[in-house]
């Protein structure tokens, strides 16, 4: 199962993606993750990427495609994967399918998760991220069991700076200008799902796997 999830930042795709790749036994790749991974780690890759990401900015596509390339061509992923965050730019999936075609593979179903601007500002601002183990919460609808403090690791939680209002306004913009434009794209090549993301999140999963499978 080859799934591409698409949507705002916010929208949730990061959480779904996480359950749905237990549930189908496939990898989670998600390239946010892979870059604040490598700006822990103090790399080339995240040192660049982190100036574009602070501002709200997408890292530019010959930091990305490649990146993504190489993974999916990675063993775990021979059942196939789950991509969150990627393709985020018509270059971006263009350079996908053209690996996907070398090996006569395509993408099942990509998964549109859709919330209005309003409601994505509401749940930026109030997520909260471990910098430690990379799990997120949010101040109302997904507390931890203590205030500010991971469950899974126990460190302090943050507000992420790509999180801040005025970032978020700006990756909302980048969105609708750089990302959006992929909806037609993937409706033109039929395999678009779309889905309603201002559901309860189990709801949201229940309707996806009801949609492309058990
Ligand atoms: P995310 O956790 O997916 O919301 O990604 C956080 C940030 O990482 C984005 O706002 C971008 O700056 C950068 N990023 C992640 N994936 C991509 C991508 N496919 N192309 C360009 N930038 C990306």
């Amino acid at each position: 199962m080859k799934l591409i999830m698409l949507g705002a930042p916010g929208a949730g795709k990061g959480s779904q993606a996480k359950v749905l790749a237990d549930k189908y036994g496939i990898p989670h790749i998600s390239t946010g993750d892979i870059f604040r991974a490598n700006i822990k780690e103090g790399t080339e890759l995240g040192k660049k990427a982190k100036e574009y990401m602070d501002q709200g900015h997408l890292v530019p596509d010959e930091l990305v495609c490649d990146l993504v390339v190489d993974r999916i061509k990675h063993s775990d992923c021979e059942k196939g994967f789950i991509l969150d965050g990627f393709p985020r730019t018509i270059p971006q999936a263009e350079s996908l399918d053209a690996a996907l075609d070398q090996i006569n593979e395509t993408i099942d179903h990509v998964i549109d998760l859709e919330v209005s601007d309003n409601v994505i500002v509401e749940r930026m601002g109030g997520r909260r991220a471990c910098p430690e183990c990379g799990a997120t919460y949010h101040i109302v609808n997904m507390k931890p069991a203590k205030e500010g403090v991971c469950d899974r690791c126990g460190h302090g939680l943050v507000l992420r700076d790509d999180d801040k209002p005025q970032t978020v306004l700006k990756r909302l913009e980048v969105y609708h200008d750089q990302t959006a434009p992929l909806i037609d794209y993937y409706k033109k090549q039929g395999n678009l799902e779309e889905f309603d993301g201002t559901m309860k999140p189990d709801e949201v999963t229940k309707t996806i796997i009801a949609r492309i499978g058990e």
